[in-house]
């Protein structure tokens, strides 16, 4: 067996051999960040089966990025790197470590920028709208991204790599990291990092700015790096308070593609599946095969939900880009709320 794997990892390329290492680190730092999540969590309570994780772990994670991984390397990078690979060959010479070192600050330094953007325009607000809708924000919580802010993100973040003439291997590497840190930020975690939260981002920013919070609505766009918020004075950390409501002010969709019908045109899911019975049939397949589950695994139940109990409701929630389409009557009414400012 173990000969066996040995030939394998010998027949592969550079780059298959990294990926041999990468994916066994992905896996144990799942379960790293599983075990923290249970023993010290952030928001007590949370379960392991929640609202939307079968969306987030099926056709988020292993569907969509599947896809997409092939549609951006095959069809975009691709060609850019036919049309003008050779040249730009001026990373050859660099170590991996610095080549790695030099895209993840780069690319993260964009991402601060691009994220800020989605956050106060109307139309790249629907690209991301996704990402914020879960009111139960843990490990998995991250992946759900619309697929035009992965293309996006992503062409911009693995371009470089290749047009620049960086080894092949930092790909893998940095997808790696990527994936890691992507988790742990979001994971239900209460990291208390003290002076280090100045410029590794965490748990401890990243779970305030997926709270439905107008305080923290324009800030904590970091990723990576807790030190673009500090820099640009978007950075949102009370001490001893936790957020008291998650995810949207307004009704999103629960299904992977709803929720990107509803980026382009507004409509309420739940009066659809009362109206169409397409939709309800197709709808249908999915709430029988978690209902099967369900009854298998009881905690599984909470798979097929609508709705999500939210108990607290006593603060403003953060108005969005282009107005909130199917919100409910607001808490406090449009008159009583203060103007928006940048949270410093
Ligand atoms: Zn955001
Ligand atoms: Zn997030």
């Amino acid at each position: 067996m173990l000969e066996s794997i040995s030939q394998f990892y010998h027949s592969l390329n550079a780059v298959g051999r990294t990926t041999m290492i990468t994916t066994p680190i992905l896996l144990l730092a799942v379960v790293v960040l599983l075990v923290l999540e249970r023993r010290m969590p952030y928001r007590k309570g949370l379960p392991f089966f929640r609202e939307g994780l079968f969306v987030d772990l099926f056709w988020y994670t292993l569907v969509q990025s599947y896809f997409l991984q092939i549609l951006i390397f095959g069809f975009l990078i691709a060609p850019l790197a036919k049309h003008f690979g050779a040249q730009f060959h001026i990373m050859d010479s660099w170590p991996v470590v610095a080549q790695v070192a030099f895209f993840v600050v780069t690319h993260d330094f964009y991402i601060y920028w691009f994220h800020r953007f989605q956050h106060s325009s109307a139309f790249f607000w629907r690209t991301h709208e996704a990402h914020h809708s879960g009111k139960q924000v843990d490990w998995l919580a991250g992946s759900r991204s619309h697929i035009v802010e992965i293309i996006i993100n992503q062409t911009i973040e693995f371009a470089p790599i290749v047009l620049l003439g960086a080894n092949p291997v930092v790909v893998p590497i940095k997808a790696l990291i990527d994936a890691v840190w992507g988790m742990y930020i979001h994971a239900n975690i209460d990291v208390k990092s003290g002076k280090l939260q100045y410029f590794i981002n965490g748990p401890e920013m990243h779970l305030w700015h997926h709270a439905d919070h107008e305080e923290v609505y324009y800030a904590n766009f970091s990723t990576k790096f807790a030190v673009w918020d500090w820099l640009f004075g978007t950075a949102f950390l009370p001490e001893n308070r936790k957020p008291q409501r998650w995810g949207l002010p307004y009704a999103f969709p629960k299904d992977y593609f709803a929720q990107h019908a509803f980026s382009v045109v507004r409509f309420d899911e739940k009066a659809l599946a009362e109206r169409s019975a397409a939709f309800r049939t197709y709808h249908g397949v999915r709430w029988r095969v978690l209902g099967w589950l369900g009854q298998r695994v009881p905690a599984a139940k909470v798979l097929q939900g609508w709705e999500v109990p939210e108990d607290v409701h006593e603060t403003v929630p953060a108005p969005r880009p282009g107005g909130n389409p199917t919100a409910e009557p607001a808490v406090a009414s449009e008159s009583s709320r203060p103007a928006v400012t940048a949270a410093s």
